[in-house]
Order: structure tokens, then sequence, then C-alpha cells
């Protein structure tokens, strides 16, 4: 199948279309990334965008409960839903946080959704730039929502942040001294923070850990994206669908009053710059890592040793030696 016809069968919605083009888009080899470019720069002259929502959690919060809910819900309302997960640790855990066929058996059976598990991948920068390619992807496909999800482990949640809209952090209800456990850095990175499993004998410590993060958000720098109140705190149960309307409500408020603002155009922009940057980053320090590259800093550096050469000659000798290509 030519790029032409991929790209026109993805336009029309075609899902097996979707899953070929996603596995070229994840493959290493330089002949299917010069193709997966290839059809991305097509994809995009279309301009077609979803509402992306960032999900993080630590495992077993019910991020999985709740995107098969949530997800349910949306497509129950005519939406189309796509789910992706990042997950940088997958690599060492030989699994993945989707890996998993029981995961969301229901939502994976809807014909509106459309689950994407995350592939082993050794870096996040690797992991970063497939899952920025799979969005754009199911854009072109015409999900109206795409949901990333990923575990609360190192970075993984500044890169969901930078490719998302809407942040969402889901947390259990606990003792007292739980708000010690989240970092500040996602709380600041969090639009709204959803306190799971506000059910049964769990429904009082939900409260009043919806009320320690309320507190805790009010002390936070106000956001001149937002509107007032934002970002707020509040409880659902995904096992017993509470909660998950509102939350959907505010998310959508919260999307409109920036779209109207123009901090959602604003936002996606500074991403698009942020992520042309790193790729540049990587670009580079991949062509530093190549064996000829490795050589000529061996061989530049045996040079500096000895006194032949200064440090700042020697370095800018290497960099102009880069590939070009
Ligand atoms: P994940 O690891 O974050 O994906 O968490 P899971 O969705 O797999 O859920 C972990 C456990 O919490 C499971 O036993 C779920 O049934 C349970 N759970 C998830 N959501 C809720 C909820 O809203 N209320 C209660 N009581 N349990 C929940």
């Amino acid at each position: 199948m030519t790029i032409a016809e991929l790209s026109q069968k993805i336009l029309t919605r075609d899902r097996r279309a979707l899953a070929r083009a996603i596995t070229l888009v994840e493959s290493q080899r330089a002949d299917h990334r010069v193709m997966a470019e290839q059809l991305l720069g097509v994809l995009a002259t279309h301009r077609r965008q979803a509402l992306r929502i960032g999900l993080s959690g630590t495992p077993g919060v019910g991020k999985s409960t709740f995107i098969e809910s949530f997800g349910l819900m949306l497509t129950a309302q005519g939406l189309r839903v796509a789910v992706l997960a990042v997950d940088p640790s997958s690599a060492r855990s030989g699994g993945s946080i989707l890996g998993d066929k029981t995961r969301m058996e229901r939502l994976s059976r809807d014909p509106n959704a459309f689950i994407r598990p995350s592939p082993s991948q050794t870096h996040l920068g690797g992991v970063a730039r497939r899952t920025r390619d799979v969005v754009a992807l199911c854009e072109a496909a015409g999900f109206d929502v795409v949901l990333i999800e990923t575990v609360g482990v190192g970075q993984s949640e500044t890169v969901v942040a930078e490719i998302s809209d809407l942040f969402l952090l889901l947390l259990a209800p606990a003792g007292g001294d739980e708000l010690q456990g989240v970092k500040r850095g996602i709380m600041e990175i969090a639009d709204v923070i959803l306190v799971n499993k506000a059910d049964g004998d769990l429904k009082p410590a939900a409260t009043r850990t919806c009320a320690d993060y309320s507190g805790a958000l009010r002390l936070l720098r106000k956001r001149v994206q937002d509107p007032p109140g934002y970002p707020k705190a509040m409880m659902v149960s995904a096992l017993e669908d509470e909660g998950l309307g509102q939350a959907w409500t505010e998310l959508q408020q919260l999307n409109s009053w920036r779209r109207e603002h123009g901090h959602w155009d604003q936002r996606r922009a500074e991403q698009a710059r942020y992520w042309f940057v790193q790729e540049v980053r990587q670009t580079l320090l991949a062509q530093l890592d190549s064996p000829q590259a490795r050589a000529r800093i061996t061989d530049l550096g045996d040079r500096v040793a000895q006194g032949d050469q200064s440090i700042s000659q020697a370095a800018k000798q290497m960099l102009t030696t880069l590939d070009p290509t």
C-alpha cells in the first residue's frame, strides 16, 4: 500500500489502516521511519484535532477502571475515544501497563474505542516521539478524545503533560499524611485531581483526601490559563460510575474557557516548539552515538589529551563532522 493510500484510509477512519500506521511509526527501521515521516506529513495537512487528555496515577489507584468507565460514558455520547499508554518502565518489566488483555475489556470491544498498548521501549525519548506520532495518527483518524495514560514514575508525567491539552491526576483515598506522597511537580501540572474509590467504606477517607487536596491546590500559584476555581479536586468512583459525568463537564468547561481565551492554541504552539527542540537534541545525541562519531571522539580526545589541539577547537571540529542527513 502506498503512503497516499494509507493516509486516505486513515482519514476515512479505517481501523486496520490506523493499526498498520501505528506499527509503522513504532518501527525502528530507517526505511519505515522515512515512510512514517511522509505519512505524518500528509496527515498533518488535514489539521484534524482531538481533545487530548493525559492521565496519571500510581498502580492500583484505578486508572484502567476509570478509563473503561469514562471511555464507555464518552462512546455512549457518540464520541470516538482512543486510549494510549506511555510506559517507559515496560522495557524493564517486560510487560506494558496496557498489555494485559483483561484490562478494559468492555471498552476494547466498543467499536467507537481504540486501545493501543505501549510497546517496549528503552528510553523516554523514544516513547515520547512514538506517543506524539500515535496521537497525530489518532487525530487524523477522526477520534474526538485521546486519553494518554501513564504510571506515576519518573519523568513520564512531564512527557504526557507536554502532549496533552488537559492533565488528570488520579489518587486513592488515604490517611492524612499522604499529601507528601505526591510530588509537588505533578500537582502543578494537574488540571483536575480525581480522588477515586469514593464509595462504600472508603467514602469518608475520600472526602477528607479531597478536602486536603482542594486546600493544597488553592495554595499553588494561580495560573493565567485557568478560570477561577481551577485546578480543582473532586471525588469519583470509577467502579460505581459516580462523578464521571461531572468530571467530564469540568474538563469540557476548562477546555472551552482556554479555547475562548486563546490559551489552548498557545499551549499547542508551545508544545510544538518544545518537541521541536527535544527532537533536535535527540537527533544530535543519536548522531554523537554512531560508531564513526565515537571513533572520532576518541581520536580528537587523544589529540586534546596530548595537548595537540585545544578543547574548543576539537569540539567544533567534532560537531562539523556529524552526519548532516
Ligand atoms: P490501575 O493499576 O491504576 O490501572 O488500577 P485498576 O483499575 O487496575 O484498579 C485497581 C483496583 O482498584 C482494582 O481491584 C479495582 O477494582 C479497584 N478500583 C478501581 N476503581 C475503584 C473504585 O472506584 N472504587 C473501588 N472501591 N475500587 C476501585
